[in-house]
C-alpha cells in the first residue's frame, strides 16, 4: 500500500505476515459460489485452487501533527501459542506456525523512518491474538511493553471477556495471549481503557463496533473533507462486502456481527470514505462500491 494522505493525515500499513486460510473454515455458512461469481475483482483476497483466503496482518501506522498511532500490533515473535481454545482447536494444524514465530515487523516499521519509541498510541481494535501481539516482545525472557512510551488502548468490555476466558480451563490459548501480551502492559501502568473522553485529536474518532468482539472499535479518520474507516475485523475478506451477513468463525457473536457489519458496509458504500480493513490482502485500501445490483471491492 502506497502512504494514503486524508488531509493532514497520513496512513500507511506496517506487515507482519500474509495467511493463508481455507475459506471453508474461516466461512463455515458460505455458498462457495460465491467467490467464483466474484472470482474477476477477488483475486487479489482469495485464491480459487487452493480454495485459500489470504488474510494480510498488518498495523496501521497513522500520523498526523501530534500524534503516531500504531492500530493493531499483529501476531508478534516469540509466542507460545499452543493449546486449547474453541478457534485454535478447529484450525491447530493451520495455525501452528504462529507459535514461536519470527517476522520482520519491526524493520518494517523502523522502514517509515520511525523507532518504536516515537510512537505515542497503540489502539487495538480488539484484543483477539492477531491484534495483540506486538504489544509486547521477549527481553531477556521477561515480555516487556515494545513501545515503552505509548499509551495502550483497550476496551473494557474486550479485557474483561479475555479475563473471564482465560479463567475458563477450556481456553488456555486466551489466557496466554492475556499474560504475555496485555498483562505486561496493564503491569508497566501503559494501558488505558477507551471511554468518552478518549481523546486523538480532531481528525480522529472511534466507533464502537461490537459483535466480532464485545467491546470491538473501528477508527475514523476526517481530515480536510477526506474520510477513511478502519475496520477491524469488522470485515475479514471483502466477499463479505457482497454478503455482509456472513460472519466468521473468529467473531464472538455472529448475529451481533452481522448487524454491524451490515450497517457499516450500507454507510460506506458509494462514498468516497476509504476503507482500510485489518486483513485485507493486495494493496489493501479500497472503496466499497454498487456494481450490477451487487456490491464490491475496488482497490484504489
Ligand atoms: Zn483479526
Amino acid at each position: 500500500m502506497k502512504t494514503l494522505y486524508f488531509g493532514d493525515v497520513s496512513v500507511d500499513k506496517v506487515i507482519d505476515g500474509i495467511e493463508r486460510f481455507p475459506a471453508l473454515n474461516a466461512f463455515p455458512d458460505i455458498d462457495m459460489e460465491l467467490f467464483d461469481q466474484n472470482i474477476e475483482w477477488m483475486h487479489s483476497f482469495y485464491e480459487p485452487a487452493s480454495k485459500m483466503i489470504l488474510l494480510s496482518m498488518h498495523s496501521y501506522l497513522i500520523r498526523t501533527k501530534t500524534l503516531n498511532i500504531l492500530v493493531d500490533t499483529c501476531i508478534g515473535n516469540n509466542k507460545h501459542r499452543v493449546g486449547q481454545g474453541p478457534i485454535y482447536k478447529q484450525n491447530e494444524g493451520i495455525l501452528s506456525h504462529w507459535n514461536n514465530r519470527n517476522s520482520d515487523y519491526i524493520q518494517n516499521l523502523e522502514s517509515f523512518g520511525l523507532s518504536t519509541e516515537s510512537i505515542d498510541i497503540v489502539m487495538c481494535t480488539h484484543l483477539h491474538a492477531d491484534h495483540v501481539g506486538w504489544n509486547t516482545r521477549l527481553e531477556n525472557g521477561t515480555w516487556v511493553p515494545t513501545f515503552p512510551n505509548a499509551k495502550y488502548l483497550f476496551s473494557d468490555e474486550d479485557l474483561e471477556n479475555m479475563k473471564k476466558e482465560s479463567n475458563s480451563p477450556f481456553d488456555e490459548y486466551t489466557k496466554l495471549v492475556y499474560q504475555d501480551s496485555i498483562l505486561p502492559i496493564m503491569e508497566s501502568g501503559q494501558a488505558t481503557m477507551i471511554d468518552d473522553s478518549t481523546d486523538l485529536g480532531r481528525e480522529i474518532n472511534l466507533i464502537k463496533t461490537p459483535g466480532h468482539s464485545p467491546g470491538h472499535y473501528c477508527l475514523e479518520i476526517d481530515s480536510n473533507n477526506k474520510k477513511g474507516m478502519l475496520t477491524g475485523d469488522i470485515l475479514h475478506n471483502p466477499i463479505q462486502v457482497t454478503c455482509p451477513s456472513l460472519s466468521t468463525v473468529f467473531c464472538d457473536d455472529k448475529d451481533l456481527s452481522n448487524q454491524t457489519r451490515m450497517k457499516i458496509v450500507d454507510n460506506l458504500t458509494d462514498t468516497n470514505t476509504v476503507v482500510l480493513a485489518a486483513h485485507f490482502s493486495g494493496t489493501t485500501a479500497g472503496l466499497i462500491n454498487s456494481h450490477n445490483n451487487s456490491r464490491r471491492f475496488d482497490l484504489i
